[in-house]
């Protein structure tokens, strides 16, 4: 954790140099290829993980450019800004993060950002976090976007602070546009809840990569048995005695399935075939997006895909 002094400069810089303009033309364009039509110089609107990237996009509709920093596919944990994506993150008139040292490349822009005076909203803020054992010790559970029923909640405070930072936003087409996507949002968890009713109390067991489906857990009433790398982060390594230990409970539930992150899925089949463990390897969309064409490359379709991938598996 860093800590600012709290003698916040509200100052913030204001006029965009040439150079500075065109770099965050490229970017838009290269990122999104139809907001070429949005000005460089409206409001800026900077988001750090490709899941929230997405929501934010829904929220807006074509109202505004939205930059995000993280690239589909990315590990959120891992992933360090570029010096124009640093540029960017200080300019914003809002800058929307996942929250509680999620994105651990990025803490110090962040940190950085909020003591210039940019307006920083935060996911977890939204949430009733749960717990997450690290290290003998509890910490906050980061992986608030793996429920959806979450996410409605997170989406409608992002929606009323873009309009506070954006007041061009406030208009009767905005809020219907955010009014559509809270009920797609909820549609959603419900379908998931349908998807999976199907599978048994005794195979509601899931073993993952690491510690990323807490809330998907709670809300849809599975158990996480374990995870490959016991951690809120990807950042750790798995000790031979956690696998030998994690290799144990598998055989003991009779589990048929485990899941790993798309961004890593090899490296979960690897480690547990190190412990002579056969099992079937599935890979879920957990913390980015997937590419166009994944059946991932929106919120909504990621999990989607999630639930319909865990129904093929353990029904
Ligand atoms: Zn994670």
């Amino acid at each position: 954790m860093i800590t600012i002094p709290v003698t916040v400069l509200k100052m913030r810089i204001v006029p965009i140099t040439g150079l500075m303009a065109l770099a965050i033309g490229g970017i838009t364009m290269a990122a999104c290829g139809s907001d070429s039509s949005v000005s460089a110089t409206g409001p800026r609107v900077v988001v750090t993980t490709s899941i929230l990237g997405d929501v934010v996009e829904h929220l807006v509709g074509e109202e505004v450019a939205v930059e995000v920093i993280m690239p589909a596919g990315a590990d959120p944990h891992d992933a360090a800004p570029s010096p124009k994506q640093v540029e960017m993150m200080r300019n914003a008139d809002l800058l929307v993060i996942n929250g509680e040292g999620f994105e651990a490349g990025l803490a110090d822009t962040i940190a950085v950002a909020e003591a210039d005076g940019v307006e920083v909203v935060r996911a977890t803020d939204a949430i009733d976090l749960r717990g997450l054992e690290e290290d003998g010790a509890e910490v906050p559970d980061p992986h608030v976007f793996t429920s959806p029923a979450n996410m409605v909640v997170i989406a409608g405070v992002i929606a009323d602070r873009l309009v506070t930072e954006v007041p061009s936003l406030d208009t009767p087409r905005y809020r219907a546009t955010v009014a559509a996507y809270l009920a797609e949002l909820r549609a959603l968890d419900a379908s998931v809840e349908q998807t999976l009713a199907g599978i048994a109390e005794q195979d509601r067991i899931l073993i993952t990569n690491h510690d990323v489906f807490g809330y998907f857990a709670d809300r849809y009433n599975f158990e996480i048995l374990g995870a490959v790398i016991p951690s809120g982060s990807t950042l750790a390594e798995p000790s031979s005695q956690e696998l030998v230990d994690l290799a144990d409970l598998m055989v003991e539930a009779d589990v048929r399935a485990i899941f790993a992150d798309s961004s890593s899925p090899a490296r979960l089949a690897d480690a547990l075939a190190s412990e002579g463990i056969a099992v079937e390897v599935v890979e879920l969309f957990s913390e980015s997006l997937g590419e166009p064409g994944s059946g991932a490359d929106t919120y909504v379709g990621m999990v989607r895909t999630n639930a319909n991938r865990i129904a093929a598996a353990l029904d």
